[in-house]
C-alpha cells in the first residue's frame, strides 16, 4: 500500500473513488496553472484500433475533468501515448517518438510524459522503457485506464516515475467522464478482452480474457449518447460474436443488437469485429431484420489456406468461410463486406497464397486491411519452423495488395447514379463549400453542402464513382 492508500477518507468503491482523484488532481493542476499564469494542455496520441481510440476518449474526458485542455501538440505540458503492439512496426513507432519527447521535455522539465495501453503489458517493454527512457513518468496497462486522475496525483506527489501495470482486469468501470471525438457517432465498448488465442496475435495477452459488460450498462450509455445527439454508434469488442456468454444471465449478440435498435434516436449501427467461427444465423437475422443496422460487415479472412487457418488456430476452412459468406449474402444482398488478411503467416507456401487470393476473387471485397505477418514474443506462431523468406513475403503482399485494389475499385463505384442516405460527417478538406459524408456501407461521398449539415442524415445523389469514393449532390436533408 502506499502513502494515498493509507488515508481514510478516500472512498474504496469505484467510480466514487476515481472521482475522488479527479478533484485531488485538479487541485494540484490549478495550482500549476497559477504558477505558470496558463491553463495546462494534454495531448493523447492514440496508435492502433478502435478499441484504443475510444479508451483514448475516455482518458481525455478524464484529463478535462482534471482540468487540462486538449491539445495536438506534442510540446503539450502532458503527452500520453496509448500504444498497440499487434505488430512490431507499432513499437518501433514508439520507441521512435519518446527520443523526440526527450528532446521536448530537456526544453520544458515539467512536461509529463505518459505511456498506456496494449504494449506497456508486455514486461520486457517496460523494463526497457525504465532503463532507456527513465524521463518517463507513467507507465500503466489495458485494465486500468480509468484509475489515470489517482495514478496522476500519485506522480504530481511522489515526484518519481509511477508504474502500475494489471495482469487482468478485475472490474469494469461504468459512468467515468468520456470526452468524444466526434458529436454525432461514437464507439460503444460491449465487451473486452479474446478468448480466441489466434495462433499468431497477441491481443489475447495484453487485452485478458472475454468479459461482456452487461446490456442494462450498454442500452444506458446509449440512450446517453442518444440524448446528447448521437445518431451512430459502433459496438466494439475482439469478437462481438461470443458477446454475452460469461455475463450471469447470458444472451447472444444478436440479441443485444436487436434491443440496440429499438433506441429510437440512433440511426446507424455498426458493430467491430466478428470472428467467422462464431457468426450465428440467428446474427445475420438480427442484421436483416434491424434496418438501422449497417450494410457492412468485417469479416477477417486471415488466409485463405485451410491448412494456414489451421495452424492459425482460426477454427474455420476455406469451405466454411466461403459458405459463410454466400448465406450472408443470401440473406442481405447489398452487405459490403471488408475483411483483414496476413502474409507470410509460418509455412504459408506458394500453394496456401493462391488460396488467399482465390478466396480475394471470389468474394470481391469492398476493401482489405493487408498486413504482413510481425513475430510476436510469447504467441505459439512465434516459435514455429519456416518463417518465410522476406523476399517472398514482400513480393506476395504487393500481388495481394494490387488484387485487393484493382477488385475494390471495381465493386465501390456499383452504387453510382443511386439516391442514398449520407450521414455528413465534416467539412471537406480538398474542396471549399463541399462536406464529406459517409454511406451505410461505410463508403466515402463528398457533396456540397454546408457546416450546419454536420451530423445529419441526408439523401445524396451519387454522381460519380471516383473508385474509392464518390461525388455527389444533396437531394433533401
Ligand atoms: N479481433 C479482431 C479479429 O479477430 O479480426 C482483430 C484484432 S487485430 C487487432 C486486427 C488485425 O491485425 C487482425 O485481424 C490480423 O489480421 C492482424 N494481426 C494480428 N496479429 C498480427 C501479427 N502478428 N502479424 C500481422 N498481422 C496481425
Ligand atoms: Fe487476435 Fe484472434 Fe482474438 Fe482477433 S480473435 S483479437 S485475431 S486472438
Amino acid at each position: 500500500m502506499n502513502q494515498i492508500d493509507n488515508n481514510n477518507n478516500i472512498p474504496t468503491q469505484e467510480p466514487q473513488r476515481q472521482l475522488y482523484f479527479i478533484e485531488k488532481a485538479g487541485e494540484l493542476v490549478r495550482q500549476m496553472e497559477g504558477q505558470k499564469g496558463r491553463r495546462l494542455t494534454a495531448c493523447i496520441q492514440t496508435f492502433g484500433c478502435q478499441m484504443n481510440a475510444r479508451d483514448s476518449e475516455k482518458l481525455l474526458g478524464i484529463l478535462e475533468q482534471v482540468g487540462f485542455v486538449e491539445s495536438e501538440r506534442e510540446d503539450a505540458d502532458l503527452v500520453l501515448y496509448n500504444t498497440c503492439t499487434v505488430r512490431d512496426n507499432a513499437n518501433q513507432k514508439v520507441y521512435g517518438r519518446l527520443g523526440y519527447l526527450n528532446n521536448l521535455k530537456k526544453k520544458n522539465p515539467d512536461m509529463l510524459v505518459a505511456l498506456c495501453g496494449c504494449m506497456m503489458q508486455e514486461p520486457e517493454v517496460v523494463a526497457k522503457i525504465k532503463k532507456s527512457y527513465p524521463f518517463v513518468d507513467l507507465i500503466f496497462g489495458t485494465h486500468n485506464i480509468f484509475k489515470l486522475a489517482e495514478l496522476l496525483y500519485e506522480r504530481l506527489q511522489r515526484k518519481k516515475m509511477v508504474i502500475d501495470i494489471w495482469d487482468a482486469a478485475e472490474t469494469i468501470v461504468e459512468e467515468l467522464p468520456v470526452e468524444r471525438k466526434y458529436p454525432f457517432k461514437s464507439g460503444v465498448n460491449i465487451m473486452f478482452g479474446c478468448n480466441n488465442f489466434c495462433s499468431y496475435c497477441i491481443v489475447p495477452y495484453v487485452r485478458g480474457r472475454e468479459r461482456s459488460r452487461r446490456p442494462e450498462d450498454i442500452l444506458a450509455e446509449i440512450r446517453r449518447l442518444a440524448a446528447d445527439g448521437v445518431v451512430e454508434i459502433m459496438l466494439l469488442g475482439q469478437n462481438v460474436n461470443s458477446y454475452g456468454k460469461n455475463l450471469e444471465q447470458p444472451m447472444t449478440f444478436a440479441q443485444l443488437l436487436r434491443q440496440v435498435g429499438e433506441i429510437e434516436e440512433i440511426k446507424r449501427i455498426r458493430f467491430m469485429t466478428s470472428h467467422p467461427k462464431d457468426l450465428s444465423e440467428e446474427l445475420i437475422q438480427a442484421m436483416k431484420e434491424t434496418p438501422k443496422v449497417c450494410r457492412h460487415l468485417h469479416l477477417p479472412l486471415q488466409s485463405g489456406s485451410t491448412r494456414i487457418l489451421q495452424e492459425m488456430n482460426r477454427r474455420y476452412t476455406k469451405e466454411q468461410y466461403l459458405a459463410l459468406v454466400d448465406r450472408i449474402r443470401q440473406a442481405i444482398p447489398e452487405i459490403s463486406l471488408t475483411t483483414d488478411i496476413i502474409v507470410g503467416f509460418p509455412g504459408e507456401t506458394e500453394e496456401d497464397f493462391a488460396e488467399t487470393m482465390d478466396v480475394v476473387r471470389q468474394v470481391r471485397y469492398d476493401s482489405a486491411f493487408t498486413f504482413i505477418y510481425s513475430k510476436r514474443t510469447g504467441t505459439p506462431a512465434a516459435a514455429m519452423e519456416h518463417q518465410v523468406l522476406q523476399s517472398a513475403v514482400k513480393d506476395r503482399f504487393a500481388r495481394l495488395l494490387r488484387e485487393v485494389q484493382t477488385i475494390s475499385a471495381e465493386v465501390c463505384g456499383r452504387d453510382a447514379g443511386t439516391v442514398q442516405k449520407v450521414l455528413a460527417e465534416s467539412v471537406d478538406d480538398h474542396q471549399e463549400g463541399f462536406l464529406t459524408g459517409r454511406l451505410d456501407n461505410n463508403l466515402i461521398v463528398h457533396f456540397p453542402g454546408t457546416v450546419d449539415l454536420i451530423g445529419s442524415i441526408v439523401e445524396v445523389n451519387l454522381a460519380e464513382s471516383k473508385g474509392f469514393y464518390y461525388m455527389g449532390s444533396m437531394i433533401r436533408s
